[in-house]
C-alpha cells in the first residue's frame, strides 16, 4: 500500500490568501494510507487515516495536493486492511516495486497541484504552506 502525510498548512480562501492547518477531516502532519483512486484519475485519492476529531480512522477522498511525502508502506493495522478490502475504488498498484512507482509520480502530481491551485497568485506573507515549508529551513 502507499502512505503519505497531511501538509501542515494549506491555502485556502480568495486567492490562496488564508491559511488553514491540516485538511477539515485530517490534522495536519498526519499519516494517511492511499487504498485507492478512481480510474484515470489521480487528482484525488481515497485515504484511510485517523480522523481530526475523533481519532478513530475514517476512509475519506481528498485532493491529491494536500498530501506529501508518499512511500510504499506494508499495512498491519486490522482496520485500515478491513476498509481496504471493503473498498470499492480501483487500486492502482501491485507489488512493493509497482507501489514505489506510484508513490513517486503521485508526489510529483501532489507538488504540482500544490504550484498550479493558485497560479499567479502571490502567497500570504508571512506563509507556511506546504511549499514554503519546504523551501524554508525551520
Ligand atoms: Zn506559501
Amino acid at each position: 500500500m502507499i502512505a503519505a502525510n497531511v501538509v501542515r498548512w494549506r491555502r485556502y480562501g480568495v486567492g490562496g490568501q488564508e491559511l488553514r492547518p491540516g485538511t477539515k477531516s485530517y490534522r495536519g502532519g498526519s499519516k494517511v494510507h492511499v487504498i485507492g483512486s478512481r480510474p484515470g484519475e489521480h487528482e484525488h485519492l481515497t485515504t484511510v487515516g485517523r480522523g481530526r476529531h475523533t481519532g478513530t480512522f475514517i476512509t475519506l477522498d481528498m485532493a491529491t495536493r494536500h498530501l506529501h511525502t508518499f512511500r510504499a508502506s506494508l499495512i498491519r493495522s486490522p482496520e485500515v486492511l478491513r476498509r481496504d478490502a471493503g473498498s470499492s475504488v480501483g487500486r492502482v498498484w501491485g507489488g512493493r516495486a509497482e507501489a514505489e512507482e506510484v508513490a513517486a509520480r503521485l508526489e510529483r502530481l501532489a507538488a504540482e497541484g500544490r504550484r498550479t491551485r493558485w497560479e499567479g497568485e502571490p502567497h500570504p506573507t508571512p506563509c507556511r504552506c506546504h511549499e514554503c515549508l519546504t523551501l524554508s529551513p525551520g
